[in-house]
């Protein structure tokens, strides 16, 4: 059955326009940047960055100057878009020219940003990033002054702006992250002293932004929630449901079994045979078999080829979320969704 056409991904518009509006309201009066990382979570982040914009956002989150690149053409000069991945000299020219405020959590990427907007002649809008205890990326205490001092340094020079100030949370226990969040606010005060406002701070994703406002900075950097995605055995979240559904077609009938194309797609882990349903016309059924090409699914009375079946979705026929999903395996929503490459057909619902 090689040739089998995989399955369509179909994203709808109006519930991510829906998602954004409830976690805007949420989070107010902090500002959503909304993170559209790994191609949207999987939903295409061009797409979702132009209702994004339609919807009244004004940050959107890339973590890699390329894909800033990209959106900054998709959607024009006004919205800021910010990219945390510490870059290649190229890139960080093509993110000054683009207007990309730039995420620098080491003194090196900082000088090296410094020095490309000075050959130039740009000015590079900085948020500089603290350590408050995760150790992968950030200035330590002992760094801060020294990466703020030179930050505003190139600033008097007319080469940077120092915007702003972030760092990630680990999201494993409040008293951890109450500890990260007092690091973060001694480093905020301590850039005040030396003379920068850092008017854009910014420290929570998903989880902490919704149910700590507590830690929230006048930005907050919210992906999976925009999307739809809860966290795995998290709270339901009012207001916000998938903004995507993934269909396949029934092209056979085998016994108790209907046999739907999934054609090359290899995003459905085989693990989750007998572990969840399925939505079909008649409700949910059990997903009986991952198979190379298609999917089994227990029959239903009246099934034919050319029936859909929704791998996952919001649940309207019976379907698993990606959230539902993933937790049947152990994993979270994310790694559903980004195993849904670009290859995956589109379709506007
Ligand atoms: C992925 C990411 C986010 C968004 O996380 P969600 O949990 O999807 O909201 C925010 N900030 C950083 C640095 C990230 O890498």
């Amino acid at each position: 059955m090689g040739s089998l056409s995989g399955p369509v991904l179909r994203v709808d518009a109006a519930v991510l326009h829906a998602n954004i509006a409830a976690v805007s309201a949420r989070v107010a009066p902090s500002v959503l940047m909304m993170v559209v990382k790994d191609d949207g979570y999987g939903l295409g982040a061009a797409w979702a960055a132009r209702i994004a914009v339609g919807a009244g956002v004004g940050w959107l989150g890339t973590y890699d100057i390329p894909t800033a690149i990209l959106l900054r053409q998709e959607i024009g000069s006004g919205p800021r878009l910010f990219a945390w991945a510490t870059s290649a000299d190229e890139e960080i020219d093509a993110a000054l020219r683009a207007d990309v405020d730039l995420g620098v959590g080491t003194l090196d990427y900082l000088r090296r940003v410094i020095a490309r907007a000075e050959a130039l002649g740009a000015e590079a809008r900085i948020h500089l990033k603290v350590d408050t205890g995760l150790h992968r990326n950030g200035l330590s205490a002992a760094e801060w002054d020294q990466g703020v001092a030179e930050a505003l340094q190139a600033q008097e020079a007319g080469r940077a702006l120092l915007v702003g100030a972030w760092s990630h949370l680990a999201e494993a226990s409040d008293e951890e992250d109450d500890a990260a969040q007092a690091r973060f606010l001694a480093a905020v005060a301590r850039a005040g002293e030396l003379g920068a406002e850092l008017p854009y701070r910014h420290l929570t994703a998903s989880a902490a932004t919704w149910a700590r406002p507590e830690l929230r900075g006048t930005l907050v950097r919210v992906g999976a929630f925009c999307f739809g995605i809860r966290s795995a055995d998290g709270p339901d979240l009012p207001g916000v449901a998938p903004a995507a559904e993934l269909v396949a077609t029934v092209v056979a009938i085998d016994g108790d079994a209907a046999v739907a194309g999934i054609g090359s797609f290899d995003g459905l882990p085989s693990t989750l045979a007998g572990r969840v349903r399925v939505g079909t016309p008649a409700g949910p059924r059990t997903l009986l078999a991952v198979e190379p090409d298609a999917v089994r699914v227990a029959s239903w009375e009246g099934a034919a080829v050319g029936d859909e079946i929704v791998l996952f979705g919001r649940g309207a026929s019976g379907e698993e979320t990606p959230t539902t999903l993933a937790e049947a395996i152990g994993t979270v929503g994310e790694e559903i969704l980004c195993r849904l490459t670009p290859r995956v057909r589109r379709e506007d619902c």
